[in-house]
């Protein structure tokens, strides 16, 4: 199984340390992030793949186009927060105010609420599992917010690898937890799937590690932002102090095409019964916290 997401956000929705880029929500008019949405979802109908596509409120707020191209083009719109907050930051009661803002402003362009949700940078980690019964509390049929290893900004090193229904205090939740595709290779946990990853791994290792997840049963769960694929808006080069996060190797154009075609990746929503059927109950920290 082949899962194709998108984090539908703009050029300064980044939470590296000591970036806060907030002040240029004002400024912004998304026309180059429109723009690039438009690629993406040509790119996606001329190679026949299917995608999620997170979305954060407060775009959908400020510019309801996004949200309706996405529909027209026959792909799933779900969502990615209200602003680009990390969740530890927020809490449990601005959280579920985000949510309920988020909420009503997508069932006004889709018309009914959204199946899906994945926290900004991944951040749903030991400091904020309390947002996963939130989430089920709110309707969501699944959470993709998860990342089984531990990085400088984020990450769950003992997280499940597979689909599950989190326990926490003893109880499983009904919302399915889709964590991203992470490569066991002897005792380690390798990601390739997207971000920093995707732009650092050459093509050949990522359809190679790509092949050898599906081989272990596993499904592949490919991540990407608007940017990710041209050139960085220069607003973000210019800015960005840690030239290291810019490092790329290959086109990632080419690399991008090159896994939609060998993988026809589809939405999240059109595999989540199959998710579902392969998902257990475990505790989102790991099953040696039970
Ligand atoms: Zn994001």
């Amino acid at each position: 199984m082949n899962l194709l997401t998108f984090d539908i956000e703009d050029w300064y929705h980044i939470n590296y340390p000591a970036t806060d880029f907030s002040r240029y929500d004002r400024e912004e008019d998304h026309r180059s992030l429109l723009e690039r949405l438009e690629r993406i979802l040509a790119l996606c109908r001329d190679l026949g793949a299917g995608g999620t596509f997170f979305v954060l409120g407060r775009l959908l707020e400020k510019c309801p186009r996004l949200g309706e191209r996405i529909l027209e083009a026959g792909q799933e719109l779900a969502l990615h927060g209200y602003e680009h907050h990390l969740l530890r930051d927020r809490g449990p009661d601005a959280f579920q105010q985000d949510l309920e803002r988020s909420i009503t402003v997508f069932q006004k362009i889709a018309g009914r609420p959204p199946l899906g949700f994945r926290a900004p940078s991944w951040s749903v980690g030991r400091d904020s599992f309390w947002a996963l019964p939130i989430l089920d509390s709110f309707g969501f049929t699944y959470d993709s917010s998860i990342f089984p290893i531990k990085n400088f900004l984020y990450g769950n090193p003992t997280a499940p690898l597979h689909p599950f229904f989190p326990r926490l205090n003893g109880r499983s939740l009904g919302l399915l937890e889709v964590p991203v595709s992470i490569l066991v290779w002897g005792s380690q946990r390798i990601p390739y799937s997207g971000g920093l990853y995707f732009n650092l791994l050459p093509l050949s290792t990522i359809r190679f590690f790509a092949g050898r997840r599906l081989a272990q049963g596993g499904y592949n769960l490919f991540y990407f932002h608007p940017w990710d694929l041209w050139a960085r808006p220069r607003e973000l080069t210019r800015r960005l102090q840690a030239r290291w996060l810019h490092l790329r190797l290959g086109d990632p154009l080419s690399k991008f095409t090159a896994i939609l075609r060998r993988f026809r990746p589809t939405a999240m929503a059109a595999e989540i019964e199959r998710l579902k059927g392969q998902a257990g109950s475990a505790a989102p920290a790991g099953d040696h916290d039970r």
